[in-house]
């Protein structure tokens, strides 16, 4: 029977980087993928945050060099209502503070991102860890664990062979056959997991580069919210739903936004074709759950890491893949890799930026999941959202259907109708949020309140509506 030090189950994100961090220590460390190379199973692309610029440089470097890399400077959201009409167009914004934010090589990244094809990405990753020195096994599917006295102590592949190991890491995704079998956790509840279909189209590089240049796009309305992550020369199409929501085809859903006129005509505009159909799970819950056991730990998907507000997961991957390989290393120098001494790898995600992940993890879940993934509730925020709009400059300038303060004064009134209709939602989900407003800005907020807005306000506003709002809000009532 092969002996390792440390064997891992999965060969994305999550599984290189734990391999690599496992070399670079001097381990002896077997990396389990059941593709043919790494990437080949897993969603078709995706976003890389700007955090990426900070905390791997390095491999930033090397991912702006690969195929499909698109640098990232915006998100769209365009708003479409019940009839398929585009209602407006968000965005997200840019300013100087945000290049000063992130700094790599004298340049500012602070609202850089970047889209890559995971075929392209999981790869890289994997190289970086068998360059390190650890050994990858590709075509090679996991089927069991090897457990003594209740302590994991191997894999097993669906060949039979046995690999021993002190510490087995399950880095093998949403389905995570080593969280089961390994008995850390059952199954995902099912509002505890998200189901993704989603559609890869192939596109005209120059048109992408010409018509959507460095942008995401969102598109929102009275269906579940769906996110377009354009590549260099293609773009995938997405949305989710909790496996306790689903009242339909997976299918059904997509088919839903490819007969917005605006996205057929995006589309038109890039030279679009359709080129491959999937559907993912994607673990999307408050916390993650447990993730070690006796002689056995659990990163990323396998532990439930996705951040909480919009599903990002391969940087929680990467970085819970280090310091389980750190905490790994630890106990096997210590000649302890039992379930206490492994608990030291919770101790030190929760206390890394990984763990202030979800610090608001509930409020989190539940703004998405009423909002962005409640179709019913979606058709009144896109009324809201173009009222919001149609008073937002330019647009009463430019609203030339009547004398321009009885225009503002119609939208206004409407706005002012739907706001009650809403209110639920943001004292559910908005206010919840006001207590991660720092200490220092609530006091800022709070002096000008009392300050001269408070003086002018009332003439427009109640003083007591004010304090109310804007004291519950802050949490200060
Ligand atoms: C549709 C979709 C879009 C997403 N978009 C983004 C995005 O834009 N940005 C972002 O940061 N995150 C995104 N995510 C989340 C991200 O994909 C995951 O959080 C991330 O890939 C987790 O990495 P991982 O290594 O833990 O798991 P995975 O990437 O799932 O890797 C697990 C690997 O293990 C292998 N494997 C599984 N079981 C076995 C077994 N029994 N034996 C051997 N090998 C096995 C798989 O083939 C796979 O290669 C998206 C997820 C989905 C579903």
């Amino acid at each position: 029977m092969a002996k390792y030090d440390i064997a891992i189950s999965g060969g994305g994100p999550g599984g290189a980087y734990a391999a690599k961090t496992a070399a670079e220590l001097g381990l002896r460390v077997v990396f389990f993928e059941r593709a043919r190379k790494s990437g080949e199973k897993n969603a078709s692309g995706c976003g890389l945050g700007q955090r990426w610029w900070r905390d791997f440089p390095f491999i930033m470097d090397e991912i702006v060099e690969l195929d499909s890399y698109r640098e990232i400077h915006f998100c769209y959201f365009k708003i479409t209502d019940s009839d398929d009409r585009l209602v407006t167009t968000i965005s997200t914004a840019k300013t100087p503070k945000d290049d000063r934010r992130i700094q790599h090589k004298d340049h500012g990244y602070g609202m850089t991102g970047t889209s890559i094809y995971r075929s392209d990405l999981d790869p890289l990753l994997a190289n970086l860890a068998c360059n390190a020195g650890a050994e990858l096994r590709t075509s090679t599917l996991i089927t069991d664990v090897i457990k003594e006295k209740g302590r994991v102590c191997g894999l097993v592949t669906e060949k039979g062979e046995k690999i021993e190991a002190d510490v087995v890491i399950g880095a093998d995704g949403a389905h995570s056959l080593v969280a089961i079998a390994s008995g850390i956790r059952k199954r995902w509840n099912k509002d505890q997991i998200t189901l993704v279909p989603q559609l890869d189209f192939s596109c005209n590089e120059q048109r992408m580069d010409d018509v959507i240049g460095p942008a995401e796009l969102v598109w929102f309305g009275p269906y579940c919210g769906a996110y377009q992550v354009n590549f260099r020369d293609g773009f995938h199409l997405g949305l989710g739903q909790w496996l306790d929501k689903w009242d339909t085809r997976p299918l059904d859903m997509v088919k839903r936004i490819l007969k917005i006129p605006a996205f057929q005509a995006m589309c038109r505009s890039v030279d679009a074709e359709l080129r491959e159909y999937q559907v993912h799970l994607l673990p999307w819950m408050p916390h993650p759950g447990k993730s070690y056991g006796d002689g056995v730990l659990l990163v990323g998907d396998a532990g439930g890491f996705p951040c909480p507000l919009e599903g990002e997961g391969i940087w929680h991957a990467c970085l819970t893949g280090r310091m389980a390989a750190e905490t790994a290393a630890e106990a096997i120098a210590a000649g302890d890799v039992s379930e206490k001494a492994l608990s030291a790898y919770e101790r030190k995600w929760k206390q890394s930026a990984v763990g202030r992940e979800y610090e608001f993890g509930q409020e989190y879940v539940n703004l998405w999941k009423n909002s962005a993934f409640d179709p019913e509730f979606m058709k009144k925020m896109v009324l809201f959202l173009g009222e919001v709009q149609s008073l937002n400059f330019p647009s009463p300038v430019f609203d030339w259907s009547d004398d321009h303060m009885k225009t503002f004064n119609d939208h206004l009134g409407h706005l002012l109708d739907l706001l009650p209709e809403l209110s639920d939602f943001a004292n559910h989900n908005i206010v919840p949020l006001g207590k991660g407003i720092s200490t220092e800005n609530r006091e800022r907020i709070a002096g000008m309140i009392s300050g001269s807005i408070k003086k002018k306000l009332p003439r427009i506003i109640p003083q007591r509506v004010i304090r109310s709002v804007v004291g519950r809000f802050l949490g200060l009532a």
